[in-house]
C-alpha cells in the first residue's frame, strides 16, 4: 500500500463511524495499522506500538494465530455459511453453543448467536420483554442501567447504556428504560467508605425499582467491570447486593459480559469473579478475540423453559447467526485459550503481576490519583493535585488526551476516556511486555507534567 495515499484518501473520505473527524484531519489522516504480531502492532510509518487495548478490547489470545487462519481456511471450503431460518444449522455453531455452555457454569445453558455485542444486546432486550409477556406479566418492560454503561452501538445498546453524548444524538434512549448511578469510587464518591458506597450505588437500583414500581421492571442490565465508561471495578459488595435485589423483586439480571467474558477478569466470564448468577448474558469480542465477528447471547433454563412451555416461538435472527467461519474460528480460539491457560494465567500470574507493577511504579506519581486494575484491566486516573480527585482545568477530559497521545508516541496503544487512561492489553502479554507498558505509561506521564502544569 502508499501509506501517505492511504491518508490522504481517509482525510477526504472519513468513516463515518470515526468520531475524531477534526483531530483525524489534524494528524494528516488516520494511523494506518499494516500488520501485527503477538502484542504488537506495526503502523505504515514503521512504527512498532505494543497493544495496550487489545484491539478495541477483543484481541484476547494476541496477533498472527496461524490455527484461527487455518480453522477459517478449512471452514470456507467445507461450508462458508448458511443459516439457521430453514429449520437448518451447520456443525461449528452447534459445538460452540455446547462448549459456550459449559464455561458459562450450570444454569445458562442455551446460546443465541449474533454478529456484535450490540446486535446480542438487542436480542436480550427483545427477548426479555417478550419472555414477561409470555409469563403473563407484560406490564414488566422497564429495563434499569447505568449511566456511562457502554452496552453498543443500535438502539436499543445506546438506549439501554448511559452515554450521554450518544442518546442526545437520535433522541435516545426509547421509553421504558431507566438509568441509575455508577458505582464509581473514584470519580463520584471520592474518600467514601467502599462498603457503605457499594450499598448506597445498590440502593439507587432499589430506590428506582420502588419509584417505577417493581411490576413494571423487567432487567437490570450492567457489565460486571464498566469497559468503555473508563474500567470502573465496582467494591466488592455492589454485585452480591445488586443480585439480591433482583432476586427480592422477581427481576432479570442480565451480565453485558462482552468486555470482562473470556478471561479478562480472571475467570471465563466477569461474573464469575463477583460469584453471581445472571439470567442472561451478553458475549462478543473475546468468543473469537476478534479474527471474525461473533458474538452471543446466553439464556438460563428457567426463561428457555418458558418459551417453549408456552410455545413461544422467538421470531427473531440475523443473517449471520450462526455463522459457521466465524464458529469454527470461535472454537479454535477457546481451544487455544485453554491450552494455553490463559484464563488460570491473568488470574494467578500476569493479573497480579500488573496490579503491582500499578501499585509499585505508577501510583505514587504525581499526576496519578488512582492506579487500578482486575484481570488484565486497568486504569489510571490523572489528576492535577495528588490526594484528590481534582481533575486539570477543573474538568474532566482536558489531560487524558495528553498523556494517550504520548503514549502512543512512545509506543504504546492505549485509550484516554475523559482523564482516565485504560488498558485492556491481549492476554497473552509476557511480565517484560507488562513492564515496558507499565514504563511507558510512567515516562509519558512525567512528560506530560509540564504541559499540564503550563
Ligand atoms: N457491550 C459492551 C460492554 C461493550 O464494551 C461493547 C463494545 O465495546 C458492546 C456491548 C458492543 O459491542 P459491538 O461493538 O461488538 O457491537
Amino acid at each position: 500500500y502508499d501509506i501517505a495515499e492511504l491518508r490522504r484518501q481517509d482525510v477526504a473520505h472519513h468513516l463515518p463511524a470515526q468520531a475524531d473527524h477534526r483531530l483525524i484531519a489534524e494528524m494528516g489522516g488516520s494511523r494506518i495499522i499494516t500488520r501485527a504480531e503477538g502484542c504488537v502492532i506495526h503502523d505504515g510509518d514503521g512504527n512498532a506500538i505494543l497493544d495496550g487495548m487489545a484491539g478495541l478490547w477483543c484481541v484476547n489470545v494476541g496477533y498472527g494465530r496461524q490455527e484461527l487462519a487455518q480453522a477459517a481456511y478449512d471452514q470456507m471450503l467445507e461450508l462458508p455459511y448458511y443459516n439457521t431460518f430453514f429449520k437448518t444449522a451447520s456443525p461449528p455453531p452447534i459445538e460452540l453453543a455446547t462448549k459456550v455452555a459449559g464455561l458459562m457454569g450450570g444454569h445458562l445453558s442455551h446460546v443465541f448467536f449474533n454478529s456484535s455485542g450490540s446486535e446480542a444486546n438487542d436480542t436480550i432486550f427483545r427477548l426479555v420483554r417478550h419472555y414477561w409477556k409470555l409469563k403473563g406479566q407484560p406490564s414488566r418492560k422497564i429495563f434499569i442501567g447505568r449511566w456511562n454503561g457502554y452496552h453498543g452501538s443500535t438502539v436499543a445498546g445506546v438506549s439501554l447504556g448511559g452515554m450521554k453524548a450518544m442518546h442526545a444524538q437520535g433522541d435516545l434512549p426509547i421509553p421504558g428504560i431507566e438509568h441509575v448511578m455508577q458505582p464509581y469510587l473514584f470519580g463520584d464518591a471520592f474518600g467514601e467508605d467502599p462498603a457503605r458506597f457499594a450499598a448506597r450505588a445498590a440502593q439507587a437500583i432499589e430506590d428506582r425499582i420502588l419509584q417505577v414500581g417493581p411490576e413494571n421492571v423487567a432487567a437490570f442490565i450492567g457489565e460486571p467491570v464498566q469497559g468503555a465508561g473508563g474500567v470502573i471495578i465496582p467494591p466488592d459488595g455492589y454485585w452480591p447486593a445488586v443480585e439480591a435485589i433482583c432476586r427480592k423483586y422477581g427481576i432479570l439480571l442480565i451480565c453485558d459480559e462482552v468486555i470482562c467474558g473470556f478471561g479478562r477478569l480472571g475467570q471465563w466470564f466477569g461474573h464469575q469473579h463477583y460469584g453471581v448468577k445472571p439470567d442472561l448474558i451478553a458475549m462478543a469480542k473475546g468468543l473469537s478475540s476478534g479474527y471474525l465477528p461473533i458474538s452471543a447471547v446466553g439464556v438460563a433454563d428457567h426463561i428457555v423453559a418458558e418459551l417453549r412451555e408456552k410455545g413461544g416461538d422467538f421470531v427473531h435472527g440475523y443473517t449471520y447467526s450462526g455463522h459457521p467461519t466465524c464458529a469454527a474460528v470461535a472454537i479454535r480460539n477457546l481451544e487455544i485459550m485453554e491450552r494455553e491457560k490463559l484464563v488460570e494465567r491473568t488470574r494467578e500470574d500476569t493479573g497480579p503481576y500488573l496490579a503491582k507493577a500499578f501499585a509499585d511504579r505508577l501510583a505514587g506519581h504525581p499526576l496519578v490519583g488512582e492506579a487500578r486494575s482486575l484481570g488484565l484491566l486497568g486504569a489510571v486516573e490523572i489528576v492535577a493535585e495528588k490526594g484528590t480527585n481534582r481533575r486539570f482545568g477543573g474538568e474532566e477530559g482536558k489531560a487524558g488526551p495528553v498523556v494517550r497521545d504520548l503514549c502512543i508516541k512512545n509506543g504504546l496503544m492505549v485509550r484516554g476516556i475523559r482523564d482516565t487512561i485504560v488498558c485492556c492489553p491481549p492476554l497473552i502479554i509476557s511480565h517484560a511486555q507488562i513492564d515496558e507498558l507499565v514504563d511507558i505509561l510512567k515516562r509519558s506521564l512525567d512528560e506530560a507534567m509540564p504541559i499540564l502544569k503550563a
